[in-house]
């Protein structure tokens, strides 16, 4: 688990959300298929990229990835996040395919490196994943 402070904002779950935000909870990452082609989606996902279906299910996924770009934030865009500057946040290319924004929590970021989830459980909002760089 990764230690962060309460301090970031809580994040609060909605009906499309709710199953990423339960497996977050316990440690694990889902992403989204499509029933009818196969396609490996991203969580957010709506209606499959390849055949424009609508009929996702959620799956589990390794949780594991590469850097594709980073950005490293030091100007807080709000008071909310004042203190939490300077952090990176990044596209991260999911072993399974799909890219996921997300948190990075690394010293060094680079283009390809490895990447593993880690899930922060704050007190308040919905616990979530942090990409960390893998051993
Ligand atoms: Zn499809």
């Amino acid at each position: 688990m990764t230690e962060t402070p309460d301090a970031w904002p809580a994040i609060q779950r909605d009906t499309k959300s709710a199953p990423f935000f339960d497996a977050a909870a316990r440690d694990e990452l889902v992403i989204k298929r499509c029933t009818g082609c196969g396609q490996a989606l991203p969580p957010e996902a709506l209606v499959c990229t390849t055949c424009a279906g609508t009929a996702l299910d959620w799956i589990p996924a390794e949780g594991s990835g590469t850097l594709l770009t980073w950005t490293t934030v030091h100007r807080a865009p709000n008071r909310a996040y004042t203190d939490l500057v300077p952090y990176t946040v990044g596209i991260v290319e999911l072993s399974e395919g799909p890219w996921l924004y997300a948190r990075v929590d690394t010293a060094r970021p680079s283009p390809d490196l490895p990447l593993r989830a880690e899930f922060v459980h704050p007190g308040d909002g919905e616990s979530y994943p942090v990409f960390t760089a893998a051993e």
